[in-house]
């Protein structure tokens, strides 16, 4: 768990040096773009909010994006990391996060969604809605720090994710990422929506039939050379 949990430290590190420049840790890219990782974490946070069916004047029927809400919570890991390695060295980051990630959520969400649980919305949203809260506050003491990332698991564990899933989707995302930024996603010449949906859908198609970073990749290749 300790391996992993470095490596995805190490990865979001190097991602950050060569999307952002050596200055990433001063909130500024080298591009001369300010970066606020919080404010990264609270619009992913909504984002996740938004796979519900959250607003009473749309879509009676209620319902769930279960898969989408889990990809949001892999967006926002990137940026609490990043967060975090602004803040600390490597090493205490690792700590930090090993002593704070055993924590677990009293109610889960719903894999498949009943008509009910529409009345239980606000318990269910609940530890979206303090993480983002907290993600909104500019604090930097140890302690919130702590807090902000058993909040981060408590959400995890809302939708069932563990410290395993966490990973795989890393991985899987950033493979992602790196094809984004190999194709122009900077200069704003990526095309992000796939047949009608946004690339990360079908890279959840890719990563059920295919595994590893070159297979996957290669994968992603030929698909867009098709939407071209
Ligand atoms: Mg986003
Ligand atoms: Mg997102």
């Amino acid at each position: 768990m300790q391996q992993k949990l470095k490596e995805m430290l190490e990865i979001q590190e190097k991602l950050n040096l060569m999307t952002n420049g050596k200055d990433w840790k001063d909130w500024i890219t080298n591009k001369g773009k300010v970066i606020n990782w919080r404010r990264c974490m609270y619009m992913e946070m909504s984002e996740a909010i938004d796979s519900l069916s959250r607003a009473h004047w749309r879509n009676i029927e209620g319902g769930i994006d279960f898969e989408n809400i889990k990809i949001e919570l892999v967006d926002i890991w990137h940026f609490l990391m990043s967060e975090l390695l602004r803040l600390y060295p490597l090493e205490e980051v690792l700590d930090l996060v090993q002593e704070n990630m055993d924590y677990e959520a009293e109610i889960k969400l719903p894999k498949t969604w009943k008509k009910e649980d529409n009345l239980k919305l606000n318990k269910y949203l609940e530890h979206f809605e303090v993480f983002m809260g907290m993600a909104l506050l500019p604090i930097e003491e140890d302690e919130f720090m702590e807090n902000f990332v058993q909040e981060y698991f408590v959400c995890l564990d809302t939708m069932w994710m563990s410290f395993e899933d966490l990973y795989k989707l890393y991985i899987w995302k950033n493979i992602l990422n790196k094809f984004r930024q190999d194709n122009g996603y900077k200069e704003g010449t990526y095309i992000k929506i796939w047949d009608g949906k946004e690339d990360n859908v079908y890279m959840q198609k890719i990563i059920e039939q295919t595994s590893g970073f070159l297979n996957i990749y290669k994968k992603l290749e030929e698909k867009y050379e098709k939407l071209n």
